[in-house]
């Protein structure tokens, strides 16, 4: 496990990406519907969350940013998994990739509102979430 995970990251809204990405630093463009940021597990990759109903949402309350559902990063060595919320990074912590993907269909599917759950506000679903997992 790196010691260089990081927990609380920075936001950006930007009209282009800029050509080199500072770490922990998530940058969202509304107008191409894309967040990118290098991974924050500190392995430096790059990676691209596209807005859009089935794909990630992003929400900002004001102050801070949060992205639904979690990010995966599945192509290089270090298969993070975490979740962005209110700029901070919630590490899931080492589950299998299998137990993951469960993971990552559910919360599709209730954001998507096809769910058991269906119909809960946002909110209610997310810390119903955290509480199931505890
Ligand atoms: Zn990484």
């Amino acid at each position: 496990m790196s010691t260089s995970r990081r927990t609380r990251v920075r936001h950006e809204f930007v009209d282009a990406m800029p050509e080199q990405l500072d770490e922990g630093v998530l940058y969202v463009s509304v107008n191409r519907r894309i967040v990118l940021h290098r991974c924050f597990c500190g392995c430096g990759q790059e990676v691209a969350t596209p807005l859009a109903p089935h794909e990630w949402q992003l929400e900002f309350d004001g102050e801070s940013v949060s992205l639904f559902p979690s990010v995966g990063v599945w192509g290089i060595p270090c298969q993070s998994h975490y979740w962005v919320e209110n700029d901070r990074v919630i590490w899931s912590g080492r589950l299998s990739r299998d137990k993951i993907e469960r993971l990552r269909r559910r919360e599709r599917e209730e954001v998507e509102g096809i769910g058991p759950e269906h119909p809960v506000p946002k909110k209610d679903r997310r810390s119903r979430f955290w509480r199931r997992r505890r």
